[in-house]
């Protein structure tokens, strides 16, 4: 096989069971646009404290996982699933599923601690 036919889409990936395409992603032109992505889930910050001075922000957050071949070879390589936070359209968080659940633990903490 030459270099050239590993940049193109040889066959269906298996999607996860939360991917928005679930068909395999056969429409992509590279194997490292076959990554599979939930529905972006969007949770509004709302009006920052006027002392801040900042504008009302919100986050967006959705698995993701990436896919990709290695130079010279058909074959497909998944990444661990990763948990992605676009704050307010920046540069996203990129977790991992470990991270992601110690990070919803910290702050299901912090919130007990608030309102106890
Ligand atoms: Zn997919």
């Amino acid at each position: 096989m030459s270099e050239r036919d590993d940049e193109h889409v040889t066959g269906a990936v298996q999607c996860l069971p939360w991917c928005t395409n679930g068909t395999g992603h056969l429409t992509a032109a590279e194997p490292e646009e076959q990554h599979c992505h939930s529905q972006p889930r969007r949770i509004d910050l709302g009006p920052m404290p006027a002392h801040l001075g900042r504008p009302p922000g919100h986050l967006v957050l959705q698995l993701y996982r990436d896919v990709y071949r290695s130079r010279g070879s058909a074959e497909v390589n998944f990444a661990p699933p990763d948990v992605e936070i676009y704050p307010s359209g920046t540069e996203e968080l990129k977790l991992s599923v470990a991270q992601a659940r110690a990070l919803a633990a910290v702050l299901v903490e912090l919130c007990d601690a608030a309102e106890a």
